[in-house]
């Protein structure tokens, strides 16, 4: 296990940028995530971590050392890409030996034993000689898991490892990877465009955008205090508001967007500046066709007069679009309401401003 950290790394490719001045820095035995859109700059950094890559600017330390000249075979790092890349002339038993043919299985253990306990460890303990053409795709990321981890590297790179397994197996795996990435503590860089996915397993994450790290936090942080607009809107669904600034003197500042007057938490913004700020799907309630008051806090100020365009009932919840001043807002409600047109209140807690 070691930390790891990129500091001040630029990528390019024939003049252009891939990665701008990315620093991060990744703790010993943390599930760390970048997540970001197509060609943001993910691979490309898990490829100059791996040592696939050279930084065109700026250094790679494990623990604390220059590795950025360092080859792959010299890393001690652990690897699966999307696709499963396994021999296929080789049995399940003998792809995950292969991943100790060169060190050798760790001290005390025989090649059997530790490609036993691997198997065992990512639920396929009963599949050792089947051939890899005769397991489904999650079983086969199941064994590329275990060829990676066969060696105990310092660390473990994963690239997009589970985009090409339907929904349910996308789920079971990830339970899986999280929970032998806690047994074993291995420091782990994973790479995902599904923020959800993110979210879901990561100790903290890096949202990435062209080039570049937008923001780097928990889980938590990053969907409830988003610093940037493409945080905001990237992880998780939001609706995204700009207003003019009416009144900044009292506890709160009243902005205008639209017709409506909206109270937001304080805010730097003076009276006459434009501001935006934000309010996830699930901070929006019903207010007045359910009859209930708006959530709490929520003042008359904060109230929209909307029009219901589709309402997805998506089991736990529903999610309306709905139609306010010429834009769409989105809401999650638990109830399924009826009435085509709804008020919806939000309370200034619940605001982001940007
Ligand atoms: P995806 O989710 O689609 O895999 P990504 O976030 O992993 O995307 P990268 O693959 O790191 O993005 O690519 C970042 C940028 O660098 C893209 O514009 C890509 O076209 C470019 N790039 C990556 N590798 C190379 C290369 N070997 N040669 C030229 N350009 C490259």
């Amino acid at each position: 296990m070691v930390d790891l950290e990129l500091d001040g790394v630029t990528k390019t490719y024939a003049g252009a940028a891939a990665l701008r001045d990315v620093s991060l820095s990744i703790s010993e035995g943390e599930f760390f995530t970048l997540v970001g859109p197509s060609g943001c700059g993910k691979t490309t950094t898990l490829r100059l971590v791996a040592g696939l890559e050279t930084p065109t600017e700026g250094v790679v330390r494990f623990d604390g050392t220059d590795v950025s000249g360092v080859p792959t075979e010299d890393r001690d790092v652990g690897v699966v890409f999307q696709n499963y890349a396994l021999f296929p002339h080789m049995t399940v038993r003998e792809n995950v030996a292969y991943g100790l043919k060169f060190g050798g299985p760790p001290a005390g253990t025989t090649v059997d034993e530790r490609v036993g306990d691997l198997l065992e460890m990512m639920d396929i303990a009963g599949m050792g000689d089947r051939d890899p053409d005769n397991l489904s795709g999650g079983q086969q990321q199941r064994v590329a898991l275990a060829r990676a981890l066969a060696p105990e590297p310092d660390v473990l790179l994963l690239d997009e490892p589970m985009s090409a397994l339907d929904a349910r197996l996308r789920e079971q795996l990830r339970r899986s990877v999280k929970r032998v990435q806690k047994e074993l503590g291995v420091t782990t860089l994973y790479v995902t465009h599904d923020q959800e996915e993110a979210l879901a397993v990561s100790d903290r994450v890096a949202v990435m955008n062209g080039g570049r790290v937008e923001q780097v936090g928990t889980p938590q942080d990053v969907y409830r205090r988003p610093e940037t607009e493409f945080v905001a809107t990237f992880v998780g669904d939001n609706n995204v508001f700009e207003g003019t600034v009416r009144d900044a003197s009292g506890d709160r500042t009243v902005v205008r967007v639209a017709d409506a007057e909206f109270e937001l938490p304080p805010t730097d913004a003076d009276a006459g500046e434009t501001v935006r700020f934000c309010v996830r799907p699930e901070h929006l309630s019903i207010a007045e066709a359910t009859g209930a008051t708006a959530s709490e806090g929520a003042t008359a100020a904060n109230r929209l007069a909307v029009e219901v365009e589709t309402a997805e009932f998506l089991g736990d919840t529903t999610r309306l679009h709905c139609r306010w001043a010429g834009r769409t807002v989105v809401v999650k409600t638990g109830s399924v309401p009826e009435a085509a047109r709804l008020e919806l209140g939000f309370a200034p807690e619940s605001v982001t401003v940007l």
